[in-house]
C-alpha cells in the first residue's frame, strides 16, 4: 500500500527572524514511516523541521508552514491507502507577514492570529477508501472522550490519544509525550475499541498501528 505519513511541527512565519510553533519533535511520524517502509510499502514522509536523521529509502517532503503541509498532503493523498497524521501543525497562522524584521522598541506588541486549515479534518470529508488515523494530544481531564469527538468529527478510523504531563513546563522540563522517551497512550478505533498502553515507545507503538491498518485494509 502507499502510506502517506506527517510528522514534526510547522513554522508560521511572523517575520524574517521570527516564527510561532510548538514543542512537536517529529518523533512519532518518523517512526511509523520508518516501520512501514521495513513492511514493504511505498511510504511519502512529509515533515515540518525537525532535527531528526533523513530516514533512507522513502519519499520525504520537507515542508515549514501549514499551508505548504496541506499542499503537499492533497498531492500525496490522492492515491494513498493510508494517511497517518502525526503533525502538530499549527492550528494558526499570523495574519500578516511583516517582510521587515518587526522592531522591538514597544513593550507590547499584538500579534493577530488566523486558523490554519485542519488538514486531517479536509482528507475526512472527502475520503475515499483509505484508512485515515489521527493524533490527539490533550491537556486534563476527558482524554479519551474529546479523542473520540475528534475520530468522529474529522471522520478518522483511529485515533491515538495521550496527554501532556501537568508536570511539563518551563520548571519541569519539556520531555514526555514528546521526543524520544515512552509514552502513556490510548489506541480509539471507529467502532469504540480503547487499547491502553503505558510507558510504550514510539517504535512499538508504530508497530501495533501498522498492525490494525494492515487488518482494516484487509
Ligand atoms: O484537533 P487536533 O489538532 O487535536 O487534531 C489532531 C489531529 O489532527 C492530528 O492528527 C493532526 O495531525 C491533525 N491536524 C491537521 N491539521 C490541523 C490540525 C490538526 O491535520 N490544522
Amino acid at each position: 500500500m502507499k502510506v502517506v505519513v506527517t510528522a514534526g511541527p510547522t513554522r508560521e512565519a511572523i517575520d524574517p527572524v521570527r516564527f510561532i510553533s510548538n514543542y512537536s519533535t517529529g518523533e512519532m511520524g518518523y517512526r511509523i514511516a520508518e516501520e512501514a517502509q521495513r513492511r514493504g510499502n511505498e511510504v511519502v514522509l512529509i515533515s515540518g523541521p525537525t532535527s531528526l536523521k533523513r530516514p533512507k529509502g522513502l519519499k520525504l517532503i520537507e515542508v515549514e508552514s501549514a499551508l505548504q503541509m496541506y499542499a503537499a498532503v492533497k498531492g500525496e493523498a490522492r492515491d494513498a491507502d493510508c494517511v497517518i497524521a502525526s503533525a502538530a501543525v499549527s492550528d494558526y497562522r499570523p495574519v500578516r507577514y511583516s517582510p521587515n524584521k518587526i522592531r522591538s522598541k514597544r513593550a507590547r506588541l499584538a500579534l493577530s492570529l488566523k486558523q490554519n486549515p485542519d488538514i486531517l479534518a479536509q482528507l475526512g470529508k472527502r475520503k475515499a477508501h483509505r484508512v485515515l488515523v489521527g493524533f490527539a494530544l490533550e491537556s486534563g481531564s476527558g482524554v479519551v472522550r474529546r479523542a473520540r469527538r475528534k475520530l468522529k468529527e474529522k471522520n478518522l478510523d483511529i485515533i491515538v490519544a495521550n496527554r501532556v504531563s501537568k508536570r511539563r513546563g518551563p520548571e519541569a522540563g519539556y520531555d514526555a509525550p514528546f521526543g524520544r522517551g515512552p509514552t502513556d497512550v490510548f489506541v480509539i478505533d471507529k467502532k469504540g475499541g480503547v487499547a491502553q498502553f503505558e510507558k510504550i515507545y514510539k517504535e512499538e507503538l508504530a508497530g501495533i498501528l501498522l498492525d490494525r491498518i494492515t487488518e482494516m485494509m484487509q
